[in-house]
């Protein structure tokens, strides 16, 4: 049965269609992969009892003819996402042991739909990292391996996510964005990832790291599987007042393999000084199977490029001081009381309650807000966001969609890049101006480097038009042809 963990979420789906199998075999044998990769640290919560329930009810509502979009799917769920009776934590020590009342809304269509939770998986505390070493938890550990047999991180801040689908333990999982945390992770796997335009997904019920920026997506092993996920997951919510009242398009329906008619942007501020090598190699390989695929390559600029990551390191934290104020030892989790007054506790709960880089940003965040510099540096901040946002929009007048490079590198050590936040935050380079624009990204998997590590490439597109995003992502997959799996399952595989 364990090969039945080696199936796309599109293939698993219509082998259930066909009666190979059941919903309660296909969870089975991922509860068992689950239990048998506990040493990559994945999940905080494993809910094997949960998944085991919805895959008989999901059995019981196939045989009555009623299937989901999703129906009998095993998946994980990124700890930032509000589950109903189930720990969430995001990650983080001042939230151990909250239990929410509520779902939140993207996992409630999931539901609805027919998927199956297997539990929740970690991520950065707060959503705020690149690799997954910040978790109160500990770190989740990358199940590729360089040549020399370092543990890698799997990225960030949905690692968890990341490392189960590529460790096939789970078919799909949530993600969240806010500067990159669906698509990093899921390059630094072997997986394809999309964050789409910002109100696509309800936000409702996600804690909130930086509102005008979180966005909620699936991280899956290909385009096609991330096209079911987010039909499923998207969709207008009156609970998010940020939420798009627009049609949700039948992703897959795009998904024709050919580029015809289509122009992909390429732009020349994303080609960095000191980018490696290797990267630059698969970027201009994605480059080539475009025009294989009948795309025509246009040049284009977003002349702004290099604001963005300071821009996106003002925005985040502001937003996040603001959003974590509620962590006050009074209404959720951990309370630090050892007598004194009020402000002693908020200030001992919040001080033994957040890490280091949750701290390093509030204080990073009420700084930037505080009267003396709001306008210096928040509205300075929000005016850049604009003009990113206005590059984009020109560029599209140009092409229809942007490939870019995902990240400046593979998966590095754990450890690596921790002494100097900066070094870390170099890694999104490629990511946050699509955040801050606002407009739909996604990594592909499209090949190996020299360490035998995964590297992805980067689409983007226009703002609601997530169905080209795919229709791309899913046409240069073909070409890259993408087939290999973690080194550590293939010895699996063979024992
Ligand atoms: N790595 C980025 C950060 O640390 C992005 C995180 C995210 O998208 N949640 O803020």
């Amino acid at each position: 049965m364990s090969d039945l963990t080696h199936l796309t979420i599109a293939q698993a789906l219509s082998g259930l269609k066909n009666k190979d199998f059941t919903s309660v075999e296909l969870t089975e044998a991922h509860i068992n992969a689950m239990q048998d990769a506990r040493d990559l640290n994945a999940f905080i919560v494993e809910t094997p009892e949960k998944a085991m329930e919805q895959a008989k009810a999901s059995d019981a509502r196939r045989a009555s003819g009623d299937a989901g979009l999703l129906e009998g799917i095993p998946m994980a769920i990124k700890d930032l996402f509000c589950t109903e009776g189930v720990q969430t934590t995001a990650s983080s020590k001042i939230l151990e042991g909250f239990i929410p009342q509520y779902e939140s809304t993207v996992t409630t269509n999931m539901f609805r739909d027919g998927a199956v939770m297997l539990g929740k998986v970690g991520l950065d505390e707060f959503a705020m990292g690149s690799s997954n070493t910040t978790s109160y938890f500990g770190n989740i550990i990358n199940p590729w391996k360089a040549n020399d047999g370092k543990d890698l991180v799997p990225g960030g801040s949905s690692g968890g996510s990341a490392a189960a689908v590529a460790a096939r333990i789970a078919m799909g999982a949530t993600g969240t964005d806010t500067g990159g945390s669906i698509r990093q992770p899921a390059a630094f796997c072997g997986l394809a990832g999309i964050k789409p335009t910002y109100g696509r997904c309800s936000r409702w019920g996600i804690i909130a790291f930086a509102s005008s920026l979180d966005q909620a997506g699936p991280i899956a092993r290909t385009s096609e599987d991330c096209a079911i996920m987010l039909e499923s997951m998207a969709g207008f919510d009156a609970k998010d007042s940020t939420s798009a009242d627009k049609p949700v398009p039948k992703f897959t329906e795009s998904l024709t393999g050919d580029m015809k008619g289509l122009r992909v942007g390429i732009p020349k501020e994303y080609r960095m000084d000191g980018t490696p090598d290797e990267i630059v190699k698969i970027w201009d390989q994605g480059i080539a199977w475009a025009k294989d695929a009948g795309a025509e390559i246009v040049d284009v600029s977003l002349p702004h490029t290099k604001y963005a990551l300071p821009t996106y390191y003002i925005i985040a934290p502001a937003e996040a001081s603001s959003n974590l104020s509620r962590y006050d030892g009074v209404r959720y989790g951990l309370r630090v009381d050892e007598g004194g007054n009020l402000n002693d506790m908020y200030a001992k709960t919040r001080a033994e309650g957040f890490g280091d880089e949750v701290k390093r940003r509030i204080m990073i965040g009420a700084y930037v807000l505080s009267a003396g510099y709001y306008d210096a540096y928040y509205i300075k901040a929000q005016k850049v966001r604009r003009l990113i946002l206005n590059d984009f929009i020109k560029a599209y007048e140009q092409c229809d969609v942007l490939l870019t490079p995902t990240a400046p590198s593979s998966a590095f050590a754990i450890g690596e890049n921790e002494d100097d936040p900066i070094k870390m935050y170099l890694n999104d380079v490629f990511t946050v101006p699509a955040s801050l624009a606002g407009v739909p990204g996604m990594s592909i998997p499209a090949g190996l480097d020299a360490k035998g590590l995964p590297l992805g490439l980067q689409i983007l597109g226009r703002p609601w038009d997530e169905a080209t995003v795919l229709k791309v992502g899913h046409a240069i997959e073909q070409k890259a042809g993408f087939n290999a799996i973690p080194q550590s399952l293939l010895n699996k595989k063979a024992a």
